[in-house]
């Protein structure tokens, strides 16, 4: 399948995400250097030297350490060793932001522009430790964060982050991996082995990422860290859920983020049934997740089918035994644009 994500006249921000959520993952050093690029917000043209660099990309991994421990898919490496006897067992921040400099950064200043085979076309820094010890800061990454709300990156950058983790830290086949939403606390949660429930990431972080900041339904900017103004939304309304035959109705798949209006204001789908139009929307967005490396790809499948074919006719069974219960359907009055 093509992968629209990158295809369909890609924007900064497309760059950006496209690093986040397909780059290949043997450690967590990539989403520890966006972030610390995120927290530290250099300026164009800006040298920032490794050594200025490694304090905040050194907490970065610690912090994660501390909770996941598993942070490679490798047996062991000499660096998270460090992390976790400077910045964990015996805290030194000398030691540790030196064999950061020293070892860090080997593995990620490289790879990070890296989606698929290949360096991307735009690059957000370009390599000066050679000549100045450190990285350059170029106009994209200051396009960048004027594009686009920084907190969202941080928080999308956190999920993803979290869920791939999750996945190492489970020592489980992905496949068995089956995510579900908590309402009370808009978190995702998984089962550990022993059937503990354990919260992976806010939903909203997870699902931003193809959302790119817009409401689902109506396309209005939303802004994803504010809870008030932002929900996750239940495709499917989660009323359905008094009628025991609507199996996964808090499944990931039937999961969106949309405006406060789009949701419950008025004109809002409150109870009502999603029109076809959304309906393919949300199997677009599903197939999309799904042709990602995404974590939630394996639990999209195991929710919907294995195949497109399997997956349009759940879609499409599970519409009208939901119109045979709610009977109305509903769509947004606004809603021009195509795409996100
Ligand atoms: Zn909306």
């Amino acid at each position: 399948m093509p992968d629209e994500y990158l295809q369909s006249k890609p924007e900064l921000e497309d760059y950006w995400r496209g690093i986040i959520l397909f780059g290949r993952n043997v450690a967590s050093y990539k989403f520890a250097l966006a972030n610390a690029l995120l927290d530290i917000k250099p300026q164009s043209g800006q040298l920032l030297k490794l050594s200025d660099l490694a304090p905040v990309y050194a907490s970065k991994l610690v912090q994660h350490l501390k909770v996941s421990p598993k942070q490679i898919t490798s047996r062991s490496s000499n660096y998270l060793d460090a992390c976790r006897l400077h910045g964990i067992e015996t805290p030194d921040q000398n030691k540790l932001i030196d064999e950061t400099v020293k070892s860090g950064f080997n593995n990620v200043i490289d790879a990070f522009h890296v989606v698929g085979q290949d360096q991307l076309p735009t690059r957000f820094y370009t390599d000066e430790r050679k000549t100045n010890k450190g990285i350059r800061i170029t106009d994209e990454f200051s396009a960048l964060l004027d594009r686009v709300k920084n907190g969202n990156l941080s928080v999308e950058v956190e999920s993803r982050w979290n869920l791939v983790e999750t996945a190492w830290g489970l020592g489980i086949a992905p496949t068995l991996i089956n995510i579900e939403h908590d309402i009370e606390n808009q978190t995702l949660f998984t089962f550990d082995q022993g059937l503990r429930r354990k919260s992976v990431t806010s939903a909203r972080g997870a699902l931003n990422g193809y959302q790119k900041g817009k409401c689902f339904y109506c396309r209005c900017s939303i802004d994803i860290d504010n809870g008030l103004t932002t929900e996750v939304d239940h495709f499917f309304p989660h009323t359905l859920s008094r009628d025991p035959t609507f199996a996964m109705i808090n499944g990931i798949w039937n999961l969106v983020l949309a405006c406060e209006i789009c949701n419950a204001g008025v004109g809002g789908k409150h109870a009502r049934i999603p029109t076809l139009n959304m309906l393919e929307r949300l199997e677009k967005r599903n197939n999309y997740l799904i042709s990602s490396h995404h974590p939630l790809r394996e639990t999209l499948i195991n929710q919907t089918g294995k195949t497109e074919s399997i997956r349009r006719e759940f879609l499409n069974t599970y519409h009208n035994r939901a119109l045979s219960r709610l009977f109305h359907t509903w769509e947004p009055q606004q809603n021009d644009a195509d795409d996100f």
